[in-house]
């Protein structure tokens, strides 16, 4: 029976701690909390998820997007859970580009993330993968290792007038071309 894990938000500590590299993949505890963190990213509807943010403080994250309501131009991909993660190479070239956060609610900004990127994670069974992403899925993957190390995309904005509530966010995105 998978639980439901509660999210953590901006002011507990955990969001701003370190996570520490997971050791070894096949504990069995271990296996059932990434099963729960899956549970937990579809009901919350999120494009990733981080282990801090729901107070475990471990080098786990999940990309699981596709597009809904909030993001209409998410790419769909099958959730996938990355132990260990980490970025091997980016792109010189920057885009910035509105995100959200389940950890910050209400608010959105506008936050530069490097347009391509070569990343290296180990899979739930242990396999080294290497991969590229370009753009949004580019943009998930910073943002959720940004987790890991105790950044929020509050920390990436270049001024906080990038910022704005969720209600005001509505009308930007209603006015957007979808592409
Ligand atoms: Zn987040």
């Amino acid at each position: 029976m998978v639980r439901i894990l509660e999210i953590a938000q901006l002011g507990d500590p955990v969001i701003r701690e370190r996570a520490s590299e997971v050791t070894d993949v096949h504990d069995l505890q271990l296996q059932t909390f990434i099963d729960d963190l899956l549970a937990t990213v579809a009901k919350e509807q999120g494009m990733g998820i981080a282990a801090p943010q729901v107070s475990v403080g471990k080098r786990i994250i999940i990309l699981s997007p596709k597009p809904n309501a909030r993001y209409p131009y998410a790419p769909t991909m099958e959730p996938t859970v990355m132990i260990n993660p980490e970025l091997i190479w980016a792109s010189s070239n920057t885009e910035k580009d509105w995100e959200g956060c389940l950890t910050v609610p209400g608010i959105r900004g506008l936050v530069p993330r490097h347009v391509g990127i070569r990343i290296r994670y180990h899979t739930r069974d242990d396999l080294l993968v290497e991969s590229e992403y370009n753009g949004f899925l580019a943009r998930v993957f910073q943002h959720e290792v940004d987790h890991l190390d105790g950044t929020v995309f509050l920390d990436r904005v270049e001024t906080t007038h990038d910022l704005v509530t969720e209600h005001e966010w509505q009308k930007i995105i209603a006015q957007r071309p979808l592409t």
